[in-house]
């Protein structure tokens, strides 16, 4: 019995999934996730559609915090 209880412990140890990204513009989960230096994710496709609909003279900011986005990257997994 011993035994079972810390086998079972040991796979609790396992860093738990972390909960499905999901992007900060469609809420649906991220596809081809880029990060933002404020931290907020979101699909590739979601932040190029919403940086080419902005003009391009305006601070690019995210959609959800509006900090200035400076740059953001592809997230490769
Ligand atoms: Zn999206
Ligand atoms: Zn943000």
């Amino acid at each position: 019995m011993d035994e079972e209880s810390s086998f079972e412990e040991s796979q609790q140890d396992d860093p738990p999934l972390e909960v499905a990204k999901e992007c900060g513009m469609c809420k649906h989960p991220m596809k081809d996730p880029v990060s933002t230096n404020c931290g907020h994710g979101f699909c590739w496709q979601c932040i190029n559609d919403y940086v080419q609909s902005i003009p391009a003279e305006a601070m690019m900011c995210c959609p959800v915090c509006f900090l200035d986005i400076e740059a953001y990257t592809l997230i490769l997994e």
